[in-house]
């Protein structure tokens, strides 16, 4: 699904929601629902970087990075690739802090701050062939499949349903013969 489902922040989620959101709006700069791809020219992937105050860099770099962080969360359809990226790190009085402004260093610094947490795993891809949208799994026990109940969870549901209908009439046609 194309908007972004309703996120509740629970308080056992250690992880910046500023990361989460980075993350996920980069997962999801494809959408195979609406059939629209970021990345698919360097214009788009600017523009996206641009209004999150990073630079996009080479458009290659970028579907590569996508790629391999889908396939890290689940989605089929994506090439695992060994993805690396160089990030510029200060020492200063306050600390460590990250000051590159590359948009696929800024979004793989923050799936790694989310890794580093534990709360990686959270990242997921929706199963749902034609959705594969990447949500955030708020959940205590980590337990969402999809991106959302009302639309997908329903519809594969539904889907299980008449499967199992016809599988059934099928069997009594057989059995009548
Ligand atoms: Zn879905």
């Amino acid at each position: 699904m194309s908007a972004q489902p309703s996120l509740t922040y629970s308080g056992d989620v250690a992880a910046e929601p500023a990361d989460i959101t980075l993350v996920l709006d980069f997962l999801n700069t494809l959408d195979v629902e609406d059939d629209v791809d970021v990345l698919r020219e360097s214009g788009t992937w600017r523009q996206w970087a641009q209004d999150r105050g990073l630079r996009a860099g080479a458009l290659t770099a970028g579907v590569q990075a996508r790629d391999a962080l889908r396939a890290a969360v689940g989605d089929p359809a994506a090439r695992q690739e060994r993805v690396r990226t160089a990030i510029q790190i200060e020492l200063t009085g306050a600390g460590p802090e990250l000051t590159s402004t590359d948009a696929v260093g800024a979004v793989l610094a923050a799936a790694a701050r989310l890794n580093v947490l534990g709360e990686w795993e959270r990242m997921k891809i929706c199963p749902a062939d034609d959705c594969r949208w990447a949500f955030f799994d708020h959940s205590r026990n980590r337990s969402r499949t999809w991106c959302s109940m009302q639309v997908c969870g329903n519809r594969e549901k539904a889907r299980a349903w008449r499967e199992r209908a016809a599988a059934e009439q099928a069997g009594q046609g057989a059995a009548i013969e």
